[in-house]
């Protein structure tokens, strides 16, 4: 499974941009599903048949990055975020570029040596930063094949950790792609499967809005990441999440702006990591949602809850997950999806 993780965690997709990502995915696929195809969204969408009862399990493939903007007479480039970045993290981060080809490059930071002492204290703006090749002009940049609109993405490979932790970039959503790919392999579930690994979440849901419309099924989980609140100055989150004690099961996110999950999705999740005595944690949030908010909403709408792996330091290139929570993922999604119509019906 850490394998799994770190093929998927390393590997680049910005919103909008999940070529790379999306390959690596369907060959994981492979060989487990009958039908494999990509909508004109992008999202990658598997299809295992079974009987008239349709399961969805949704994870984002997306991760957040940059665009290039503006290039420089002197070949330093400017950016643009793509996806929620707290500025600071940015910094000082070796990046890819997805030109023509894959191209290195550094978002450069001034040394403290140049700084003034009321510099150090402030904080730096994305708009402030560049991204350095090792070019010497626009031109030289351009024949690198960069120019306005490339995406760019941190480059960070994954590192384990004590205690069966394990860090990497993007671990929001890829550790969550790799528990959905696990549990379809997994599921022992006689309905029709489908998993969709969609696109543009970071940017307002987007692929999970329009697949789940053309999939229209009976109820579906999205497989995501959330945030861990045990690290030192998170106490004031006032939240419980922590990372070791088991997969997350959301209740309500975004303050009820996003989810509120259904009591029929509520019980299915807790009865079933209760059943199987998988450790779980609930989940009240305040701030972020996922895809399952775009999904819920769509049609007349479909019943869809959240099952997430907590990530400490989410959306830095440093984010850190426990394996025994992903395997618990794993285990809740898989052993759900198996028995989902004792709870649903079939809705057409
Ligand atoms: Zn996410």
């Amino acid at each position: 499974m850490i394998e799994l993780i770190r093929k998927l965690s390393n590997a680049h997709g910005v919103s909008g941009f999940e070529d790379e990502i999306r390959d690596i995915i369907k060959a994981e696929l492979e060989g487990y599903a009958d039908e494999i195809k990509m909508d004109s969204m992008g999202n990658l969408i598997a299809t295992r048949n079974g009987s008239e009862f349709e399961l969805m399990l949704a994870a984002h493939m997306d991760e957040i990055g940059f665009v290039v903007k503006k290039i420089d007479d002197k070949g330093f480039i400017r950016i643009a975020p793509i996806g929620g970045w707290f500025s600071q993290i940015a910094l000082a981060q070796r990046v890819v570029l997805y030109g023509k080809q894959k191209v290195y490059g550094v978002i450069g930071c001034k040394p403290p040596h140049l700084m003034k002492e009321e510099e150090r204290k402030k904080a730096i703006e994305i708009s402030d930063m560049f991204i350095d090749v090792g070019a010497k002009s626009k031109e030289d940049v351009i024949s690198l094949g960069i120019d306005v609109g490339t995406p760019v993405a941190v480059d960070r490979e994954v590192a384990v950790l004590a205690n069966r932790r394990i860090t990497g970039k993007a671990f929001d959503n890829r550790v969550g792609v790799a528990v959905a790919i696990e549990a379809f392999r997994k599921s022992k579930s006689d309905a029709t499967l489908y998993f969709v690994a969609t696109v543009q979440e970071e940017v307002g849901l987007k692929g999970a809005k329009t697949s789940a419309f053309a999939l229209d099924p009976d109820v579906a989980i999205a497989i995501d990441s959330c945030v861990a609140a045990d690290f030192p100055g998170s106490e004031s989150a006032q939240m419980d999440i922590t990372l070791g004690k088991g997969a997350v099961i959301t209740v309500i996110d975004a303050s009820g702006r996003g989810l509120i999950v259904s009591q029929p999705v509520f019980r299915w999740l807790k009865e079933t990591a209760e059943k199987y005595r998988i450790p779980y944690q609930l989940e009240v949030a305040e701030g972020g949602t996922t895809d399952a908010t775009a999904i819920n909403l769509t049609k007349s709408g479909i019943p869809a809850g959240v099952v997430s792996v907590p990530a400490r330091y989410i959306h830095s290139p440093v984010e850190v997950v426990d394996m025994g929570d992903v395997e618990s993922a794993v285990e809740l999604v898989a052993r759900a999806s198996e028995n989902a119509k004792d709870y649903f019906r079939v809705r057409k």
